[in-house]
């Protein structure tokens, strides 16, 4: 199930979030810590302004709440107004149950002997945004053992929490309903996962503000989230920062195009070794590969392309048989958009601006298709570097004036231009002649100042979301072994 946390400040626009997102989700989770305080009368007729399922929650300041609320009137307020027609109600594991005052026609009643009678179910919830506790399994258990559904929501900070998170489901199999929650970004990939984990939902919101959160639009129809099951194909991207990739919106609609039971989830990661094992523990079939692990997954690769031995680089990682296979579609992906006049033989020279690890990639392909590449960069010892390997010519970025009207191509590698740097341009010396083709291999934002300056001049420009649809695109079939789907036109 998916659910949909409702954290509007009037009842009205809580209402309105629903009809928002009415087709995604299965059930709602109306928090009173953020409503204005005028709106908590209107609270208990709630769910009777909507048909689906609601959790009724009161958050406490210290466990994520929005307002600081005396505990006493805190309990009180969320008890009065579960006289509504809730289906759940959220209780933190150590209220105690002395504490949850019920009445019923005047008369005291047991709390929980009320909710069994009115069908509430009552989750008993426990919150950690510093961390996994050592203690999760026992922890679920003894919350298990005082309300219906355990609930945790815990922040892992490397991936070997993450990987606490996925063994939550074989070792906690005698707790049937539970909701297991990773908040922060880390948490991401259990939360498109949650059923991996053994969750009984997971939830999204209107509008993802903070990081760690997915709309309830991604959740459904990017990752199809409620629908993955034991049989689904995991794959992935990792990288540190990764939630920026626009590598999911490539990757989910083609296996839907194909009908293949797959997804493809962010995953941020601190350490390529423990990714590993997750991925062997997940049994994940494949990965992208982005900064700063395209050289370090190399020792964990049982077969290499040739241009991942030529590059040293790696942003392709697939399953076959029982070994990790490594391939570079930067490479490819780079090619493709400039692959007839290369064939033509109309590109002889170009010029690169910078010497990361782009620049490696790029620079390889052209060399390797008998272009001659001078490398220019602000580090002078970088270019020196990758000319040696490439055996190109190199010089400083401050002299790129020098090479105006003296090449076919120009490509642009460094990040400078990229969002939210978008008035940069590291090519500012150089005067386009309207002969060259420009390439930007930054994609954010499309148009970057290198390519309006090379469009005025009257060049052919290329943006880098060309290159990243390219490489997308070859992805897809190193994983699935069909061409990407015709007629999807990607957000990247
Ligand atoms: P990288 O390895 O960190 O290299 C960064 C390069 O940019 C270096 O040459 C660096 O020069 C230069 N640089 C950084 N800041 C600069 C500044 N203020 N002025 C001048 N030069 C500067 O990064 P990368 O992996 O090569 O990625 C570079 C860009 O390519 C990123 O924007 C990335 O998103 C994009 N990219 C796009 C695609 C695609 O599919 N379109 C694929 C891969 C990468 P120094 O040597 O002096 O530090």
């Amino acid at each position: 199930m998916l659910c949909l946390t409702l954290t509007e400040r009037t009842i009205a626009e809580d209402l309105s979030c629903i009809e928002r997102n009415r087709g995604y989700v299965d059930l709602v989770e109306l928090r009173l810590d953020a409503l204005d305080p005028n709106e908590l009368e209107k609270a208990k007729s709630f769910p009777d302004c909507t048909d689906k399922p609601v959790i009724l929650t009161f958050r406490r300041k210290a466990d994520g709440g929005l307002r600081e609320v005396d505990e006493k009137s805190r309990l009180k307020t969320l008890c009065d107004i579960l006289h509504g027609n809730f289906a759940y109600v959220d209780v933190e594991g150590d209220v105690k149950k002395s504490e949850l005052r019920w009445e019923e026609d005047g008369q005291k009643a047991d709390f929980e002997a009320a909710m069994k009678r009115r069908g509430v179910r009552i989750i008993r919830s426990f919150h950690d945004f510093g961390g996994v506790p050592d203690d999760i399994f026992s922890r679920i258990a003894r919350l298990a053992s005082h309300g219906d559904i355990a609930k945790v929501a815990v922040t892992p900070k490397s991936i070997m929490d993450v990987i606490t998170l996925f063994k939550i489901k074989d070792e906690m199999k005698e707790v049937k309903d539970k909701i297991i929650i990773g908040m922060g970004q880390y948490g991401v990939c259990t939360r498109i996962l949650y059923k991996r984990i053994g969750s009984l939902l997971s939830f999204c919101c209107d509008k993802a503000s903070q990081v760690g959160q997915l709309d309830a639009r991604a959740m459904k129809e990017l990752y199809r989230a409620d629908r993955l099951d034991e049989r689904t194909h995991v794959y992935g991207i990792i990288g540190n920062p990764v939630m920026h990739t626009s590598s999911p919106r490539i990757q989910n609609p083609g296996f839907h195009a194909i009908h293949y039971n797959a997804v493809y989830v962010p995953f941020l990661v601190d350490n390529v070794r423990s990714f590993f094992m997750l991925a062997e523990m997940i049994h994940i079939y494949g990965f992208s590969v982005t900064v700063p692990f395209k050289m370090q997954v190399l020792p964990y690769l049982g077969k290499i392309t040739r241009e991942v031995k030529q590059i040293g680089a790696c942003n392709t990682v697939t399953r076959i048989g029982g070994m990790w296979k490594g391939t570079n579609t930067d490479y490819y992906g780079f090619l493709s958009p400039i692959s007839d006049e290369i064939e033509r033989g109309d590109i002889r020279s170009a010029l690169v601006i910078g010497s990361g690890g782009a620049a490696r990639a790029v620079t390889f392909a052209l060399r390797n298709h008998d272009v001659k590449v001078t490398i220019v960069n602000r580090t002078l010892e970088h270019a020196r570097t990758l000319s040696r390997a490439t055996m190109c010519g190199y010089d400083s970025l401050d002299h790129i004036n020098n090479y105006s009207g003296k090449v076919d191509l120009v490509v642009q590698t460094t990040s400078v231009g990229m969002s939210p740097d978008e008035k940069s341009d590291a090519s500012q010396g150089f005067h386009f002649t309207g002969e060259e083709i420009a390439y930007d291999l930054v994609y954010k934002p499309r148009e970057t100042v290198f390519l309006q300056r090379a469009e005025q001049a009257g060049c052919r420009t290329i943006s880098g979301a060309k290159m990243l649809l390219g490489q997308g695109m070859l992805q897809f079939e190193a994983f699935t072994g069909y061409h990407y789907p015709p007629g999807i036109d990607p957000e990247v």
